[in-house]
């Protein structure tokens, strides 16, 4: 019997699927997802469920869950199966004196996600790194290796979020680089995190303790962090309409003019302070991070779904912005 999305999502809602199929190698995970497509027409790939709100109508659904472990290295170029812990890769790394990935400590999830919405935090984005992947073609049934190039990165986007490719990640293939001491992008990181640090691992501690503060770090006693992360992406918008928003929200110029605004600042100015909930339903606002929906213990998709669209609606009448949910929203 397949286990309920509430118990293998972060956010903790959603029902039961058909079928689950569990991955433990990657012919195993190829093999599962050729069967599940040739039965069933509603299918997903689960990974650590962090970056997803599933419905409680699952009914039609069947799951290909990752869970392919293993990381391999050749030199400086580190291959990790989809179904590794995101977290493991990174300390995995860390350890072995490489940088690359260092500032996205903490992150919840399975590396074959990381790809999909191309990860990125305090400055670091996974497209700086990733080489290849390997893939499962849901149209052809065929294996194939994509090289970055190919992947259409963009700022939390890829085609495998965009819809152009759907399949299944079965490896991604990392380049990092061994750490010298001198490196600019220690600078950049010491900017974004606003204290000095001098080598990947004392950048790991930093941001893990710079995002348990703010509940982005997964804790089963903290419902602050019973969510999908961040649940709007930032809006970018043109030059020109930046200026329709008060100089002290903050801003970042984009390479081609278009300026990114912060989605929690028009969340928080449009009368939606942290902890916001709609009269007695169990999803709210974390009371750390205005940008995050969390679950208080037993919301259903639909508080879920609810709070995002008021959230939605009060952004758009107050500074006509559309906000854009940044989860994997399954079954609506
Ligand atoms: C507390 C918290 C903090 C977070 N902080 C950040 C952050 O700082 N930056 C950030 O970018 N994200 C953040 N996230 C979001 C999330 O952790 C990442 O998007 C992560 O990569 C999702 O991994 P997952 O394995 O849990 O994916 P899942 O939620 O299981 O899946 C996400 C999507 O990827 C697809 N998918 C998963 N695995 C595969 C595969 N092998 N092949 C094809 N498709 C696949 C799924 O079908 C789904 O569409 C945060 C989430 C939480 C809960």
């Amino acid at each position: 019997m397949p286990k309920s999305l509430s118990e293998l999502t972060t956010i903790r809602v959603g029902g039961t699927p058909a079928n689950m199929f569990v991955a433990t190698t990657r012919d195993e995970l190829i093999s599962s997802a050729v069967e599940t497509w040739s039965e069933a027409d509603q299918w997903f790939v689960l990974g650590g469920g962090s970056n997803i709100v599933a419905s409680e109508n699952l009914e039609e659904f069947s799951v290909i869950k990752t869970e392919n472990f293993g990381i391999e290295r050749e030199g400086s170029t580190v291959r990790v199966q989809a179904g590794e812990n995101w977290d493991n890769f990174v300390a995995y790394t860390v350890a072995n004196n490489l940088t690359g990935v260092e500032a996205l400590s903490g992150i919840p999830g399975c590396v074959g996600a990381a790809p999909v919405q191309n990860i990125g935090a305090y400055g670091q984005e996974v497209a700086e790194t990733i080489s290849r992947v390997e893939f499962l073609d849901y149209k052809t049934h065929e294996v194939v290796e994509l090289t970055a190039a190919e992947l259409g990165f963009a700022y939390r986007d890829s085609i495998f979020k965009s819809g152009g490719r759907l399949g299944v990640i079965t490896w991604v293939e990392f380049v990092l680089e061994e750490f010298q001491p001198e490196r600019e992008a220690l600078v950049r990181l010491t900017e974004a995190l606003g204290r000095p640090v001098t080598n990947p691992a004392e950048v790991r501690e930093s941001v893990i303790a710079t995002r348990a503060l703010k509940g982005m770090v997964l804790n089963e006693a903290d419902h602050d962090t019973w969510s999908c992360g961040s649940f709007f992406t930032n809006p970018i918008v043109s030059d020109g309409f930046s200026r329709s928003i008060p100089g002290d929200a903050p801003r970042w110029l984009q390479e081609d003019g278009s300026v990114k605004l912060s989605a929690a600042w028009l969340i928080e100015n449009s009368g939606l302070p942290k902890g916001f909930k709609l009269g007695d339903s169990q999803a709210a606002l974390s009371t750390k991070h205005s940008l995050a929906i969390t679950n208080r213990g037993f919301a259903t998709a639909e508080q879920v779904r609810e709070l995002a669209s008021f959230i939605q609606l009060q952004v758009a009448n107050r500074w006509g912005v559309n906000l854009v949910p940044e989860p994997n929203l399954i079954g609506f």
